[in-house]
């Protein structure tokens, strides 16, 4: 076997002389010339994002050579580092919850510490022309939206317990919920205007998305696949209950320094040709020819690439009705937590605002203070396309309203338009609106010939998250390893 990985280890590296970048998570080389080598693999490895990594990684333990082909001059895919006042942070992935367990193993594994996301203090909540600041995982509505708002919480977890992933479109009432939007299901169930307004934030904050876009079905199945639906906006014990000190993406970057040259960067796939033995891989950078690929870039993405012979119908049909939700993720530093001496916690959920909700960024900023926080959905729709400056003076303005004139001047301020990033257009995940997951679900994962499919989107559990595309680079590699 040691043998084997050399000889394919001599081969990639012609192809390297050949054009091709090599990598590790950190050193980027973007591809420059065309080369003219074909690399022989046993499987060809879409996206260095964490489903990628962790399906190459388990390949690789296997036995299988492997190479990772990534459009980006980097690793990480969704996850993504950026430099705020100094300090590294995550502008795209960032949070882990206590049920997330493979992403919290992969951390374990390579010494990756979490710490508590800030909560002490009050938070803040601003819907319907009511503001209130509370504490702890219960919003600060008036006592009778809260008991509204409840009742329908535990009524959308006792309609995603009908739910079995990975398959909802096998639920008895899959057709009933994925014939409506989540906004006409808000419509025909509620009667306050707060609690529609908190259920539309929910879907912003949650799918980056709006409630008019995305199908009812798919939003019980995300409940699903992360147990409850305060698993998916708590704080305390939900997805935002921890973040990596040094960023998460820090794990990404050491699987592919783990995978050493069967990672390379600058390589946008943008063909993929089926016969009987096997599958050619063309990139502007070389040509790869394996048993099997797997394509790990979310189905949108997946379809800007050309296949010989073309999809099926149904998995075409599946890739144009996944749109991406909207997202620009913001962080902003102080010189000091200004918030947390006025007794807030910096979680702020408001209507009034485009920017947010936001959050303290954390304990690991030791020298003043961050907060971080999103466009979604609408908002970032609306604020994708205009000018940096823009959106910062915006953000200003929103954080102002609620802590004050010392929130107009940040010592640093970093986003990143994820609608706009060439190889991602959007995030947090895909979002499919009525009718797509009961006409073309099973396409998700259903292999096409020798092409097998992963990523959060195709995951049993914790669809959208990291932890969900590592559980999917697990499946894929068991799958394709008992393949080949
Ligand atoms: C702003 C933001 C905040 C988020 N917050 C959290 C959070 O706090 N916690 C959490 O768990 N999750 C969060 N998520 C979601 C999480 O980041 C994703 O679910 C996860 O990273 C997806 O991993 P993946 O490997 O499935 O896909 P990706 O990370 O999208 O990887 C796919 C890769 O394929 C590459 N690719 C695309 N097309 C091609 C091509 N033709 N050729 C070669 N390569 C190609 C892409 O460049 C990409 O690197 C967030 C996402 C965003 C955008």
């Amino acid at each position: 076997m040691d043998r084997e990985k050399k000889k394919i280890s001599r081969r990639q590296a012609i192809a390297v002389t050949a054009g091709a970048a090599t990598v590790a998570g950190l050193g980027p080389t973007a591809a420059s010339a065309s080369a003219t080598k074909q690399t022989m693999v046993d499987v060809v490895v879409v996206g260095a994002g964490f489903a990628g990594l962790t399906a190459a990684r388990a390949l690789r333990k296997a036995g299988r050579s492997v190479v990772v082909l990534e459009a980006d001059n980097r690793v990480g895919g969704r996850t993504k580092p950026a430099t705020l006042a100094g300090e590294r942070i995550d502008i795209g992935g960032q949070w882990v919850g206590p049920t997330q367990t493979h992403l919290l193993a992969l951390a374990a594994h390579y010494g990756v510490t979490t710490e508590q996301q800030y909560d002490f203090g009050d938070n803040v909540i601003d819907i319907c022309g009511r503001k209130a600041r509370y504490k702890g995982e219960t919003p600060g509505l008036a006592p009778a939206d809260l008991e509204e708002f409840g009742g329908i919480v535990a009524k959308l977890d006792s309609l995603a317990g009908e739910i079995e992933m990975p398959r909802p479109w096998l639920a008895p009432s899959a057709a009933e919920w994925d014939a409506q939007t989540v906004e006409s299901w808000i419509r025909a169930n509620t009667t306050g205007e707060p609690t529609r307004e908190m259920l539309r934030g929910v879907t912003r904050a949650v799918f980056s998305c709006e409630a008019n876009e995305i199908s009812f079905l798919f939003y019980l199945a995300y409940i699903a696949s992360a147990g409850s639906l305060e698993a998916l906006i708590g704080t305390r014990g939900g997805a935002q209950d921890k973040l990596f000190t040094g960023s998460v993406w820090q794990i990404a970057a050491k699987m592919a320094d783990e995978l050493g040259d069967a990672v390379v960067l600058g390589s946008p796939v943008s063909r993929i040709e089926q016969d009987k033995d096997g599958v050619t891989v063309t990139a502007p950078n070389g040509t790869w020819r394996a048993k099997r690929i797997i394509v790990t870039a979310p189905p949108a993405m997946a379809a800007r690439i050309d296949y010989s012979p073309p999809l099926s119908a149904r998995r075409d049909g599946l890739s144009q009705r996944m749109p991406m939700g909207c997202v620009i993720k913001v962080a902003v530093a102080y010189k000091t937590a200004f918030w947390r001496e006025q007794g807030y916690s910096g979680l702020v959920v408001s209507d009034r605002t485009e920017f947010g909700p936001w959050f303290d960024r954390g304990t690991t900023l030791t020298k003043g203070g961050a907060l971080v926080g999103f466009f979604d959905g609408g908002p970032a729709q609306r604020w994708a396309d205009r000018s940096a400056e823009e959106r910062r003076a915006r953000v200003l303005d929103d954080i102002a309203l609620y802590f004050g004139d010392a929130a107009r001047s940040p010592v640093d301020y970093v986003e990143e338009v994820w609608t706009l990033s060439e190889h991602h257009r959007g995030g947090y995940v895909a979002v499919p609106g009525p009718g797509v997951l009961t006409g073309f679900g099973s396409a998700l994962i259903e292999p096409v010939g020798r092409i097998h499919w992963a990523g959060t989107e195709t995951a049993d559990a914790w669809v959208g998250y990291i932890d969900g595309a590592i559980r999917s680079g697990e499946r894929v590699a068991a799958d394709v390893s008992a393949l080949v």
